[in-house]
């Protein structure tokens, strides 16, 4: 009777913490409008973080980062605090 090889990749992808690491990865390359990393869709990311906690505090607070960078930059053009850029050094 032979020996069935047996098949080594079929648990890939049920790791949690593997998976909150690329979720992560996807959220901030969305918040970043380029397209989400190969192998993760965004039914996944939406279904990720209705039953994830702590990617989903990850999300807020990313979201929250990129509200701050963007308050900045209006208020870096806003009229009246004009600002001269720093010197362009060669290093
Ligand atoms: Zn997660």
């Amino acid at each position: 009777m032979p020996a069935l090889p047996v098949p080594v990749a079929a648990h890939i992808g049920e790791d949690g913490g593997m998976l909150c690491s690329r979720i992560r990865t996807a959220v901030s390359a969305r918040f970043d409008g380029e397209e989400l990393p190969p192998g993760v869709t965004m039914e996944q990311l939406t279904a990720h973080l209705e039953g994830c906690a702590a990617c989903r505090l990850w999300e807020t607070r990313a979201r929250r980062l990129d509200e701050d960078v963007a308050r900045l930059r209006d208020a870096g053009t806003a009229p009246g605090g004009e600002a001269p850029g720093p010197p362009r050094r060669a290093f």
